[in-house]
């Protein structure tokens, strides 16, 4: 296809009801974007952590439309995880089911979000080795495994995203600039 057609309906989609507000970060070395669509963004938003709130966290489910991976979904919390102030551990039992459920509905589990209690989220020591240990373990349908953290801005949503394997990681460096959610 002419690449100028690529373009224009690369714009129609983005004016889309899905693309609305929705924030994109480019893979290094790669043409694939993920693109953080409003619904996801919106649980980022809710549990961003205000004053003495415990980490929160979930799973993220995408859509695939090559180069473009969606981010239609973030779980949110759920009781049965494990919160502290700077530690989430989320039940895996549960989340297995989740993988399951959505995967019925044709969603995509790619990879992992959590909180920080910090305006520049970036990940500690354990966040890295759990993601690579979380890529060796489970079943996802990338060929890398996909981190958020949420940082604790209220005036802005500010995300870290990066993409994993079993012995690396890279930053998603972030496309367009957008206003808080
Ligand atoms: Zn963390």
């Amino acid at each position: 296809m002419p690449k100028k057609l690529d373009q224009i309906k690369y714009l129609r989609r983005m004016r889309s009801e899905k693309f609305l507000n929705s924030r994109r970060f480019a893979f290094p070395h790669s043409k694939q974007e993920l693109i953080v669509t409003r619904k996801a963004l919106e649980i980022f938003s809710t549990y961003r952590q205000k004053e003495d709130e415990p980490e929160a966290g979930g799973l993220l489910f995408a859509e695939f439309d090559f180069p473009l991976i969606l981010v239609v979904e973030a779980s949110p919390p759920n009781v049965a995880d494990k919160r502290w102030r700077t530690l989430f551990i989320p039940n895996r039992i549960l989340q297995r089911r989740l993988i399951r459920q959505y995967f019925d509905k044709g969603l995509h589990f790619i990879g992992e979000w959590h909180t920080h209690p910090e305006p520049k989220p970036t990940p500690s020591r354990l966040d890295l080795n759990s993601m690579a240990d979380a890529f060796r373990k489970s079943q996802h349908e990338l060929d890398c495994f996909i981190m958020t953290i949420v940082g604790n801005q209220m005036e802005r949503l500010e995300l870290w995203v990066s993409a994993h394997n079993g012995s690396e990681y890279s930053r998603l460096d972030e496309t367009t600039q957008r206003a808080a959610v």
